[in-house]
């Protein structure tokens, strides 16, 4: 075996029996092959798509091939988040939470129309445009919903994600993990306050105050 790395010259004669690499480099494969085939999803469903997701658990097809097969009724046992079916404002603060309470690595599967962008619920008043909005989403699946090979489909998809990633630059092993801090959990309230986006509310709300109140000095004006 050579190696393919440029800046290092190997004579001849010991081509082919020397390997050049690094720790990172050895260690990937062997780290991501145990992390993509041990998978494990957590207990959760939303609405019509988590029927597919169960239904993608049976024997039929049978997850186990990918290491899927054993869903953690705890989040703190989950690396894997489906979210699978229509979200409702009601139910993004819980969402955040769960997602919060998954130990790193952990990823996130929009399943379906309703998760990924609202599907045929989207201008409803209840619901949310894209679980997106509020967790970071790996891998999407279409469908309304998606049968469940379309499901293994993405599965499969983030078994590819993984395999790109690598020890040495994994965000969560780094001294300043982005990962580390915890998502908001939006408050439910008239609607749905995303507190992230606090600044630019109360940005907004101060610009409309100030024209109600430039209003009602015009109307004012013309009685005096
Ligand atoms: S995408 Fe379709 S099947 Fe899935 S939760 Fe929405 S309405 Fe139900």
């Amino acid at each position: 075996m050579t190696s393919t790395t440029p800046d290092i010259a190997i004579p001849e004669e010991a081509q082919g029996n020397v390997v050049l690499t690094n720790v990172a480099q050895l260690l990937d494969p062997v780290y991501n092959w145990a992390r993509r085939n041990s998978v494990w999803p957590m207990v959760f469903g939303l609405a019509c798509c988590a029927i597919e997701m169960i239904c993608t658990a049976s024997s039929r097809y049978d997850l186990a091939r990918f290491g899927m097969e054993v869903f953690r009724a705890t989040p703190r046992q989950s690396d894997l988040m489906i979210v699978s079916g229509t979200v409702t404002k009601k139910m993004v603060p819980t969402i955040v939470r769960l997602y919060n309470q998954m130990p790193e690595p952990r990823y996130v599967l929009s399943m379906g129309a309703c998760a990924s962008g609202g599907g045929p619920f989207k201008e409803g008043y209840n619901v949310v445009d894209g679980i997106d909005k509020f967790v970071p989403v790996d891998v999407y699946v279409p469908g309304c919903p998606p049968t469940p090979q379309a499901l293994i489909n993405g599965l499969i998809a983030l078994q590819e994600k993984i395999d790109q990633q690598s020890i040495a630059t994994a965000p969560w092993y780094r001294k300043d993990d982005p990962t580390a801090d915890v998502v908001p959990i939006p408050v439910l309230g008239p609607d749905l306050v995303d507190l992230r986006q606090l600044d630019i509310i109360k940005a907004e709300a101060a610009k409309a105050q100030a024209e109600m109140a430039a209003e009602e000095v015009e109307t004012a004006e013309p009685a005096a």
